[in-house]
């Protein structure tokens, strides 16, 4: 991917030196406060890992060793038989820097190197130096944004804190289960364990609200400095609160809601905690795209994150400006960051992102990182070029892992060295000038320091 010598400069000089700020992961925040060890390369690297089991199960291998109850090496000798197979696929890329950057072995993983490749692992995985918390240390990283529920009670995130760990592991408010309307009888066994750990009687919208509150306070003592929300796309119908607590009080019932009747709750609750995040000048995050539980056999079997999800094709644009607009409005609009999955939204992403700078901080409404799907050379590269063309690739906040793994962080090497090599090749080419030292500020910028300036952990 360094295919100059600018590039290479860029990337060893400016690039790699530079700390990580993951500011949005699924690590488990018990795994990291209880900090024990990885039994096997199995259980670090393919339990949760539904890229590697998309690639397994397209490759031919059965569902027995993919999710099933085949031994976790038999689980690890299939994958090593579907590595050789992923070749141009980012899986073959990540396994192998994966291999070199915490182990420390070169090899090509296939059937025949995985036994070796496995023992190997396994002996050092038993090592103090692999747990956990090792790992994060051992790839320069210096914040962690987790993804949790309002309801989480954040006893791991105590627990981490408590501990003086270096690297702050911080909490993230993704409150997607709070206004999934869409089965009453979910929602509503979610509102009995929102009234527990709030200690609030939920009776009416008033009362819902008053809890989500106490929650999305209880958050911000811990830390949290940034919400998500994962979705189809941006809800933003009309509503009065009449409705919306009249429609509260009939999902209370029982009874299921019409579509209409959702999308007038979730446009409303999408409003409230922007609000609650502009308040406390958090972040706000939006994954918009997926398609999710596509395959119902998978889903019934393993549950959700089985690796059926796939990238959806819904309206973006409409919604999105006037959920924006509205908050811009009454001055309520937070920094915002919005990642799109289907990459026929990028230009509609990356111009829209444009319409609500107000001046008040430079790069205030980010267009995120290439995700989960385009989070490989062909997607980023994308992202990087749209961008530039129609915003300012320099105030980007740059690379996140979006893992649930501790072994994805090569990832950001990955999205450092891509864009190395396009400054570099560009310098070279006589599109940018030879000004190496300005170009050398703008990596490290991407890289890291407007990360930290944006959000301030
Ligand atoms: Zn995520």
């Amino acid at each position: 991917m360094l295919r100059t010598e600018t590039s290479k400069l860029l990337y060893h000089d400016y690039a790699a030196r530079m700390p990580v700020i993951d500011y949005h992961c699924h690590l488990s925040p018990k795994e990291m406060a209880e900090d024990s060890h990885f039994i096997n390369l199995t259980q670090a690297w393919l339990y949760g890992d539904h890229y590697k089991w998309r690639a397994m199960r397209a490759n031919g291998v059965d569902e027995k060793y993919i999710t099933g109850n085949a031994t976790d090496w038999e689980k690890f000798e299939q994958w090593s038989v579907t590595v050789p197979y992923t070749l141009r696929n980012p899986l073959y890329h990540w396994t192998h820097l994966e291999l070199q950057r915490y182990f420390n072995i070169p090899a090509i993983l296939n059937e025949h190197s995985a036994r070796t490749i496995y023992d190997e692992c396994n002996a050092l995985l038993d090592t103090k130096e692999f747990s956990p918390r090792y790992l994060l240390q051992k790839m320069n990283v210096q914040v962690v944004c987790t993804t949790d529920d309002p309801v989480d009670d954040l006893r791991f995130h105590k627990k981490i804190s408590d501990d003086d760990f270096s690297i702050k592991v911080l909490p993230t408010f993704r409150p997607d289960k709070a206004m999934n309307v869409s089965d009453a009888n979910a929602f509503n066994n979610y509102i009995n364990k929102l009234e527990t750990v709030a200690d609030i009687e939920i009776n009416d919208f008033k009362a819902y609200i008053d809890a989500l509150k106490k929650r999305h306070d209880h958050f911000g003592t811990m830390g949290c400095k940034v919400s998500d929300h994962g979705l189809e796309k941006i809800y933003a119908d009309d509503f009065t609160m009449m409705e919306i607590k009249s429609i509260f009080l009939e999902i209370r019932t029982g009874k299921q809601l019409s579509v209409e009747d959702q999308r007038k709750f979730q446009s409303a609750m999408l409003l409230i905690f922007a609000e609650w995040d502009c308040e406390k000048g958090w972040i706000q995050q939006f994954h918009l795209g997926a398609l999710r539980n596509n395959n119902t056999r998978l889903l019934n079997q393993f549950g959700a994150d089985a690796g059926c999800d796939s990238i959806g094709d819904f309206s973006q644009a409409v919604t999105l400006s006037k959920f924006l607009n509205r908050l811009d409005e009454k001055n309520n609009l937070a920094k915002t960051i919005i990642y799109n999955l289907n990459p026929a939204d990028n230009e509609v992403i990356a111009t829209m992102t444009g319409n609500f700078n107000d001046g008040s901080f430079g790069g205030k409404i980010q267009w995120g990182s290439a995700w989960w799907f385009l989070d490989q050379k062909d997607g980023m590269t994308h992202q990087i070029n749209a961008l530039s063309n129609m915003g300012l690739l320099s105030r980007f906040v740059g690379m996140l892992t979006d893992s649930r793994s501790f072994l994805s962080y090569p990832r950001h090497e990955y999205f450092r060295r891509i864009l190395c090599g396009i400054f570099g090749e560009e310098i070279e080419n006589g599109e940018l000038p030879d000004d190496i030292s300005w170009t050398g500020k703008i990596i490290q910028d991407i890289c890291y320091n407007n990360a930290k300036t944006y959000f301030d952990f």
